[in-house]
């Protein structure tokens, strides 16, 4: 038996909260297994909320925790069974640092994923000793215990698509909780079916709190919305709204861009080739948020191309209303107006503003998902770029959540 000191000093070493050492031996040259107790005597029971120190049963068991220096560690854990004094059932007791049926500690299950992230599977599992079946088991069952609880309590929800593919048509539907920012689902379809399925396993007492639902322009998501949670505002973002004006915006640079090609004078055609270069995302952003040099960059779009100057600022128009600290019947007609100027250049968008009218107009009452469901977006993206390259969807999906959860 080591020396009470001794024990003493591993107990400080490996930090462990009402844990006690009380033994250790090494399995290997560099591999130790390290006996731990749990310090407090009573466990509460979950079936009366009664404390009980009467042991039932015993139950050891080896878990991996994070290593110590350059050695392995596994712990000898005793996760007891007692017996409730007062409603007599048997319960297992919880212990804080190893989630029940898991064989390995919650903190070592945080560095493999941080590693994971940061790399790869096959690193993360060489550095820890596991092979990568062992992490991929690692991050299914960390995903499994993110999405375990569906939410009991939701008032804003956001539905919002990703592609899962770098260029690819097919649509993955994420579900966000915009009070927590946290995503509750990750769908691999975009279709009606998928969704209202899901959206049902939520359950009644769930769906009729809900007060509000952000979506993206897509129509089946409205009668969806309409028949499945009776209480919900349907809000369309302007972030939706925004985000489809500019692709009309950047579609019009391009046709510019593709008929200056064409012209046969080499001195107007590359004149206006070079006012046009690097445009992109000068027109995409906020004359507020233009630095100098993106300033000048609009001016000769105006230059070269004025139709496409003048769609510039009808976009800022259209983000000027968004911006004013307006009510919803102000708003109306402020769209009104300022749709009666862009039909002429943004057809397809004037056309979804009047289908969506209520909806947007519903943003200017609530405002409470200003900036939220843009964040997400923006979010997604980049954790897409991370997770480029993963065909299977079971494996997007977890780098998708885990990257919400654990690097944000
Ligand atoms: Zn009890």
């Amino acid at each position: 038996m080591p020396s009470n000191p001794l024990l003493h000093f591993i107990t400080k070493v490996i930090n462990l909260e009402d844990v006690k050492v009380i033994n250790y031996h090494f399995l290997t040259d560099d591999e130790i297994v390290i006996e731990i107790e749990n310090k407090l005597k009573v466990a509460k029971c979950p079936h009366c909320g009664n404390t009980s120190d009467k042991i039932h049963q015993n139950h050891w068991y080896r878990v991996r925790d994070i290593p110590l220096s350059d050695y392995q560690v596994l712990l000898k854990v005793n996760r007891r069974q007692l017996k409730c004094k007062k409603c007599h059932q048997v319960f297992s007791e919880e212990l804080d640092f190893i989630k029940a049926r898991r064989t390995y500690t919650k903190r070592l299950a945080m560095k493999v994923i941080k590693e994971v992230l940061e790399t790869n599977v096959e690193s993360a599992a060489r550095r820890n000793r596991m092979t990568t079946s062992e992490v991929e088991t690692l991050l299914k069952e960390l995903e499994v215990d993110l999405l375990a609880e569906k939410p009991k309590k939701l008032k804003k929800l956001g539905i919002d698509e990703i592609t899962q593919l770098k260029g690819g048509k097919n649509y993955a539907a994420v579900l966000v909780d915009l009070e927590t920012r946290k995503p509750i689902a990750l769908l691999e379809k975009r279709n009606k079916a998928v969704i209202a399925e899901y959206i049902s396993s939520l359950g009644l007492e769930v769906l009729s709190q809900i007060e509000e639902v952000s979506i993206d322009l897509w129509i089946p998501y409205k009668s969806l919305i309409q028949e499945m949670m009776p209480n919900a505002q349907i809000v369309a973002d302007r972030f939706h709204v925004m985000k489809q004006i500019n692709e009309e915006l950047d579609q019009k640079r391009k046709k510019e861009k593709r008929a200056a090609e064409k012209i046969k004078n080499k001195k107007e055609r590359e004149n206006i080739l070079a006012g046009l270069t690097q445009s992109k995302y000068p027109l995409l952003k906020k004359k507020e948020n233009l630095n100098s040099e993106e300033k000048a960059k609009i001016e000769s779009v105006e230059k070269v191309a004025p139709e496409l100057g003048k769609m510039y600022r009808i976009k800022e128009g259209i983000r000027d209303i968004f911006d004013s600290p307006i009510t919803s019947d102000e708003a109306l007609y402020k769209f009104l107006e300022w749709t009666e100027t862009a039909y002429k250049y943004f057809p397809k968008s004037c056309r979804t503003i009047s289908r969506w009218i209520d909806e947007i107009l519903a943003y200017f009452d609530s405002r409470t998902t200003q900036g939220i469901v843009e964040g997400i977006n923006q979010k997604i993206k980049l954790i897409k770029r991370r997770a480029y390259g993963l065909t299977n969807f079971d494996n997007f999906r977890r780098r998708i959540l885990l990257n919400w959860y654990f690097c944000y």
